[in-house]
């Protein structure tokens, strides 16, 4: 069917982040925009609403955990500034998980009033390609449904990996998909992978008190700065997080009891090891959901290793009207931000005359574990990989944030890092920062960072005081001067 006679202006397949942020950005310059989101229940039957990852399983109910076990923190340290709270509270997985899920239904209702409101189409299916220009999908009642677009946006994400040499790890193991729609408490749980997913869950099940381990194959954080992403790891095993290192799984057996027998190998030590757990937890990557979508079929091409749609800086797939964003492109970054940032500006190219492309450099993150670690820019390995090691000046500290001296808190990995280009303006090239509120403090700096901000404009910028955030305009020693980075008094 040839463009401008098809039933819509545009089809978002996929209401996530990016889909539903680029299908609310079509509609608002006036065009005729239908989306479909369809969930396939994980292997274990867990299934959500309208919003996509971050809003069911990833980035809401994730921090919100989070935030209860740093609130776990606080009562520890309370009595200290004079709360008279028993020794110790215990945790009801059960009432937070509720209050969790309450506020995660709640907002996938305002997304469908988000649609309505703007007359976008919503279809509960799952699409699949029947042309270039027509999908075609099917809902649980197994109702067909068959839609025509002039343009097509591919916004499907990813949904958790399994590995597939692992005897029992689809039948008994599970993913992020389910942890944050438990009923009732995981107890003693093996987290599988040392990425985000893998340390941030781990991380606040050591929070609530769970005997919580971590299975790490080779290094934690990949892509990181490793001396941060070790500080990080240090700080949960201080925490009570446990670190099987150079492990890989084996085996998992169901027992009577309904606990897991986990055979593993540990290359370091070289031999077979096994425990038993209440949950194992795949926290193995993400693959990306491009298979049901019959893509080959009207040509649009896949990255033979990741299978991620292959894009252009335009976000255009091999298909000239087929576009792809988020998590399902090759090469993005699989962020929220990106993912609503990608969508808004595809839909302005298309409907509203704009021919700004998405800006991929200077992406800030945050790894939200019990010590947030968030950064924006290069890694030290990465700046002196680009520039030389005599092209770069690295300013550091660690530091004590100044809740923590009360209740007498370990602050061993409270430590912030400016990478620089080695020059008279000394311009920043990463920014990493290890302590609470991390994501907060990153925030603001990355326009700094995005403005082209040099050491020489931090140094003038005042400070907050007292807060842990000065501590980054307050840098002045270099790693090259070997002198001692712990900072004291004010
Ligand atoms: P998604 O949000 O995954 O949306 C895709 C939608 O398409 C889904 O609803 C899916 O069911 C639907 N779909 C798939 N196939 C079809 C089909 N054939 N037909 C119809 N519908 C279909 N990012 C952050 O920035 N900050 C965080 O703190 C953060 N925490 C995370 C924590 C976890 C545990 C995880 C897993 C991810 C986290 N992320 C975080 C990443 C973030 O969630 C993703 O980058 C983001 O959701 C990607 O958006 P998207 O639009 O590409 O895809
Ligand atoms: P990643 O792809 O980032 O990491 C996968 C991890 O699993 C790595 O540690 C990897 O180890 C390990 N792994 C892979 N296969 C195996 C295996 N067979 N056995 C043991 N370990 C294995 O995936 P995540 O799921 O953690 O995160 C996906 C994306 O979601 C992230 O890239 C991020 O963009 C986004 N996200 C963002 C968050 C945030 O913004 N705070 C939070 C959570 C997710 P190895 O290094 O050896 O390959």
């Amino acid at each position: 069917m040839a463009a401008g006679v098809n039933e819509f202006d545009l089809l978002v397949i996929g209401g996530g982040s990016g889909g539903l942020a680029c299908a609310k950005e079509a509609a608002d310059l006036g065009k005729k925009v239908a989306v479909m989101d369809y969930v396939v229940p994980s292997p274990r039957g867990t299934s959500w609403g309208l919003g996509g990852t971050c809003v069911n399983v990833g980035c809401i109910p994730k921090k919100l955990m989070h935030h209860s076990a740093i609130l776990g923190h606080a009562l520890r340290d309370a009595p200290a500034y004079g709360w008279q709270v028993a020794p110790s509270v215990p945790h009801n997985w059960r009432q937070m998980a509720q209050g969790i899920q309450n506020y995660v239904k709640s907002l996938n209702w305002g997304y469908r009033v988000q649609l309505q409101e703007r007359k976008i189409k919503y279809f509960n299916i799952q699409g699949s390609f029947v042309n270039e220009h027509t999908v075609h999908g099917v809902d649980k009642s197994g109702k067909e449904t068959k839609i025509t677009a002039d343009h097509v946006v591919i916004a499907t994400g990813g949904r958790p990996r399994y590995p597939d040499n692992v005897e029992g790890a689809k039948e008994y193991g599970i993913s992020s998909d389910d942890l944050f729609w438990l009923k009732e408490s995981p107890g003693k749980t093996l987290v599988v992978g040392a990425s985000y997913v893998s340390l941030e869950c781990a991380g606040f099940l050591t929070g609530f008190g769970l005997d919580t381990t971590v299975m790490v194959r080779s290094i934690p954080l990949r892509g990181f700065d490793q001396q941060m992403a070790l500080l990080v790891t240090s700080h949960m095993e201080s925490q009570g997080t446990k670190f099987l290192k150079h492990c890989t799984m084996k085996k998992l057996e169901k027992l009577q009891n309904n606990q897991l027998k986990v055979y593993w190998n540990d290359h370091e030590e070289n031999k077979e090891c096994l425990d038993v757990f209440d949950t194992v937890l795949w926290a193995v990557g993400r693959v990306p959901e491009t298979r049901g979508l019959n893509l080959e079929k009207v040509g649009v091409k896949l990255h033979p290793d990741s299978q991620k749609i292959l894009v252009n800086a335009n976000d255009e797939t091999s298909v000239g009207h087929i576009f792809a964003i988020g998590d399902v492109s090759e090469g993005r970054p699989e962020l929220t931000p990106t993912a609503i940032m990608a969508g808004k500006l595809l839909a302005r190219r298309l409907f509203g005359r704009s021919s700004e492309l998405m800006d991929y450099d200077n992406v800030p993150t945050t790894v939200f574990t019990p010590l947030e670690y968030g950064c924006v820019g290069l890694s030290e390995e990465e700046a002196e990989k680009r520039h030389g090691k005599d092209g770069i000046e690295v300013y550091h500290a660690y530091y004590r944030p100044l809740e923590f001296t009360v209740p007498e808190r370990d602050s061993s990995q409270c430590y912030i890092k400016m990478v620089c280009l080695r020059d008279r303006e000394q311009q920043i090239l990463g920014l990493h920062f290890i302590g609470p509120n991390a994501g907060e403090v990153i925030q603001g700096f990355a326009l700094g960072v995005k403005c082209g901000a040099t050491y020489s404009q931090m140094k003038k910028t005042l400070g907050i005081h007292p807060t842990s955030a000065e501590e980054v305009v307050k840098l002045w020693i270099t790693k090259r001067s070997a002198l001692s980075a712990t900072v004291t008094g004010c």
